[in-house]
C-alpha cells in the first residue's frame, strides 16, 4: 500500500522496511527504526547517574575547604 509523502526506508540497523515518517535520525546520523532508536536510552541514563555522582563528590569537598577557611581567618 502506497501512501503519499510517506514512502518505505530501510532501518540502517536492523534492515526492516518502514515507513520514512516512523524512522528516525540517531546520534550517528542513521535512520533507524524506532525500537533501534530507543535502544540507547539506557546508556544515556548510566550516563547521568554517573554526572549525579561526581556532583555528589565535589560536593562533599565544598564544606571542608570552607571549615577551613574560616578557622584560618578565626584565628
Ligand atoms: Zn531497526
Amino acid at each position: 500500500m502506497y501512501i503519499p509523502g510517506d514512502p518505505w526506508a530501510i532501518c540502517d540497523l536492523c534492515g526492516f522496511k518502514f515507513r520514512i515518517s516512523k524512522l528516525r535520525k540517531n546520534y550517528k546520523g542513521q535512520m533507524v527504526c524506532k525500537e533501534d532508536f530507543e535502544t540507547r536510552h539506557p546508556s544515556e541514563r548510566n550516563t547521568v547517574v554517573r554526572e549525579r555522582g561526581g556532583v555528589r563528590d565535589a560536593r562533599k569537598e565544598q564544606p571542608d575547604r570552607f571549615v577551613g577557611t574560616v578557622t584560618a581567618d578565626d584565628l
